[in-house]
C-alpha cells in the first residue's frame, strides 16, 4: 500500500477544498488534496454552478453581503432550542456549556464569521485571478445578482493550477473511505482508495473535510430525507460525486450533527434532460398536475421564488415524484417565459387538452376535468389583490393596458378552487397546448457536521475532534429553506478559514 503524508490533508476539490488548500499553503503548510472524480470532473457541485453570490447591489460587482443575508440566516438558525439556550448562545463561546456547543443550531459566532469573512475572502480570490460580474437567476422577476465570471468552473480552473504551482498534490480518482485515528480518537489522516489502482494511507496533522453533502448517495437521502427521495437526482453531474463519506465517517467517531438532516436545496427540473440544472421555472404561468391529472398546489403564490423549495417538495410527494406543467398558447403573452426553461428537451404539444393528455400519458378524462374546473374558477376571478391599493395600476389595468409581469404578481386568483392559484390564473383555452414534466432535483443536502467558526469539528461531548475540520456543504449550517446564492460563499469563506486555522495550528505545534 502507498503511504503519504502532509501537514494538511484536504478531502474534496470544490470551492471549499481549493480555498482550504490555498489558505493552508499560504500559511506555510504542506498540502495533499484527495478528489474522487477524474480530473475532467474535478470540483464537484462547484464545477456546475453559475456561482451567483448574495451580495449587495447588482449594477457593478461589489463584495458587500446583501442586506438580508444575516437576517435570513438568523431567522432560520434552527428549530426549537429553548429560549434559555438561545440566551446562553449570545454569551462568549468560552462560557458555553458542553451541551450548547453540540446543538443543531447556527451559532451566532459562526454566522458573524460567515458574514464578516465574505468581503475579504472575495478580495483574496480576486487577487488570485477570480473575476466577478453581474448576472441573474432565470426566474419570474429577473433580479440582478453578482456572480463569478465563468461560474464555478472558472473558480476551479483558476484555483487548482495555483495550488499545484504552490506545491500541493491533487490526487484524482482517490476516495477517502476511512479515518486514521490516533490514540485519543483524533483524526490523523485517511485511508483512501483509487478507482482502479488499490489504496493509499495519507497521514496528516490536520484533515479538512470539504467533500460536499450526500446528494449523490441514495441510501443516505432515503435514510435522512425519506423514501420519496428515490425520485430525485442531483441537479448536475457534480452532485453524484458527493456521497457523504465525510459526514458519515465523522458522525461514526462522535461528531455532532448540525444543519437540517431532513432538508435539502431543490430545483424543479425536466427529467428528460441530461443538461445541468435543466430548470422548468415557467410553471407559475400554467398549471401543474400529477400523474392522475390532478392539480395539487398553488402554482403562483405571493412569492414564487420563496415557494420554489416548497413546490419541489410537493412535486416530490406526488405519485412517482413527478408533476406536469401544462400551459396554453397565451403563455406567449409573457415575453420571456422560455428564459425560465433550461431544459434542452422540447415540450410535448397538442391542439387539444385530450390529445395532450394522451401524448403525455395522463388520464384524458381527468386532465380535461381538471382544466375545465380550473378554467371556470378563473373566469370568476378579478381580485387584483396585490395592487388593489395602487389606484393608478388598477386604472391602467381597467384601460386594458398589459400587465407588467416583470415587477409584480398580477393578483388574478382563482375563486372557490382548492388548491387555489393565487396569481396569473388565466384559463387554458388557446391551442396549441404544451407540457413539460418536472421532478424535484437535489442541489445539495443541508445536514452536516457541527463546527466552530474556523471549521473545527465538534464532538457530541462538546469537545473538538482533534485534527478534524469541515467546510462547505460538509458543515451543517442550513435549516429549512436555503437562503439562495450563499452556498458558494459558504464554501469559499469557511474553506479559507479552515485552511488558515489548520495550518497555523500545525505551525504552533512545530
Ligand atoms: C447546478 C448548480 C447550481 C448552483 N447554483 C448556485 C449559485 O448560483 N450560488 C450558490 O451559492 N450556490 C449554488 N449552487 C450550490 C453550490 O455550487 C455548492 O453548494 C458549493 O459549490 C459546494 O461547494 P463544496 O466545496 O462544499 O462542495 P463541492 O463543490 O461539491 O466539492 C466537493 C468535492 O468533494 C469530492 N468528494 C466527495 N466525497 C469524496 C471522498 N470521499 N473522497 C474524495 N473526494 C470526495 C467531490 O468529488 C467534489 O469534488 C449550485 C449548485 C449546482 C449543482
Amino acid at each position: 500500500m502507498v503511504e503519504n503524508e502532509c501537514d494538511v490533508l484536504v478531502v474534496g476539490c470544490g470551492a471549499a477544498g481549493l480555498t482550504s488548500a490555498l489558505a493552508a499553503l499560504e500559511s506555510g503548510a504542506s498540502v495533499i488534496v484527495l478528489e474522487r472524480s477524474p480530473i475532467a470532473h474535478r470540483g464537484g457541485n462547484t464545477r456546475w454552478t453559475e456561482a451567483l453570490l448574495r451580495l449587495k447591489g447588482g449594477v457593478a460587482p461589489n463584495f458587500q453581503i446583501s442586506d438580508d443575508f444575516v437576517e435570513g440566516y438568523a431567522a432560520q438558525a434552527g428549530y426549537h432550542i429553548t429560549p434559555a439556550q438561545i440566551a446562553e448562545s449570545a454569551q462568549p463561546r468560552e462560557t458555553w456549556s458542553s451541551l450548547l456547543r453540540t446543538l443543531p443550531y447556527l451559532d451566532p459566532d459562526v454566522l458573524d464569521a460567515f458574514a464578516s469573512s465574505v468581503p475579504p475572502t472575495l478580495k483574496w480570490l480576486e487577487g488570485h485571478g477570480v473575476r466577478f460580474r453581474v448576472m441573474e437567476y432565470p426566474f419570474i422577476f429577473p433580479a440582478p445578482l453578482i456572480g463569478i465570471y465563468g461560474g464555478g468552473e472558472a473558480l476551479i480552473e483558476t484555483l487548482a493550477p495555483i495550488i499545484e504551482r504552490k506545491g500541493a498534490n491533487i490526487l484524482y480518482e482517490m476516495t477517502a473511505i476511512q479515518f486514521l485515528l490516533d490514540e485519543d480518537l483524533g483524526v490523523a489522516g485517511v485511508h483512501a482508495v483509487h478507482s482502479q489502482e488499490g489504496s493509499m494511507r495519507v497521514r496528516a496533522k490536520k484533515t479538512i473535510l470539504a467533500c460536499g453533502g450526500f446528494e449523490g448517495n441514495p441510501a443516505m437521502l432515503a435514510q435522512y430525507l425519506g423514501t420519496t427521495m428515490r425520485y430525485t437526482r442531483p441537479v448536475a453531474t457534480g452532485g453524484w460525486y458527493n456521497k457523504g463519506e465525510g459526514i458519515r465517517l465523522a458522525l461514526d467517531i462522535g461528531a455532532a450533527p448540525a444543519g437540517d438532516f431532513a432538508e435539502c436545496h431543490r430545483q424543479p427540473i425536466d427529467p428528460r434532460s441530461s443538461v445541468s440544472e435543466a430548470l422548468v421555472g415557467a410553471y407559475p404561468f400554467g398549471i401543474v398536475v400529477n400523474a392522475r391529472g390532478e392539480r395539487f398546489m398553488d402554482e403562483a403564490p405571493a412569492d414564487p421564488l420563496g415557494f420554489l423549495e416548497e413546490h419541489c417538495r410537493q412535486i416530490n410527494r406526488q405519485p412517482d415524484g413527478i408533476g406536469y406543467f401544462v400551459y396554453d398558447a397565451s403563455i406567449d403573452d409573457v415575453p420571456a417565459w422560455r428564459r425560465m426553461i433550461r431544459s434542452d428537451q422540447q415540450p410535448l404539444q397538442a391542439n387539444s387538452i385530450a390529445e395532450l393528455a394522451s401524448k403525455v400519458g395522463l388520464p384524458v378524462d381527468a386532465l380535461e376535468a381538471t382544466v375545465r374546473i380550473f378554467n371556470n374558477a378563473c373566469s370568476q376571478s378579478r381580485a387584483f389583490a396585490y395592487r388593489r391599493d395602487d389606484a393608478a395600476a388598477v386604472e391602467a389595468y381597467n384601460r386594458g393596458e398589459p400587465f407588467d409581469w416583470t415587477t409584480v404578481m398580477d393578483g388574478f386568483s382563482t375563486e372557490g378552487l382548492v388548491p387555489p392559484k393565487s396569481n396569473w390564473a388565466r384559463p387554458l383555452m388557446k391551442g396549441p397546448f404544451g407540457c413539460f414534466p418536472i421532478i424535484s432535483s437535489v442541489t445539495f443536502t443541508c445536514g452536516g457536521l457541527k463546527t466552530t467558526k474556523d471549521g473545527e469539528v465538534v464532538r457530541t461531548s462538546g469537545a473538538l475532534i482533534p485534527g478534524l475540520y469541515a467546510a462547505g456543504e460538509t458543515m451543517g449550517i442550513i435549516y429549512g429553506n436555503y437562503i439562495g446564492a450563499t452556498s458558494v460563499l459558504r464554501g469559499v469563506t469557511f474553506g479559507r478559514r479552515a485552511g488558515r486555522h489548520a495550518a497555523s495550528a500545525v505551525a504552533r505545534k512545530g
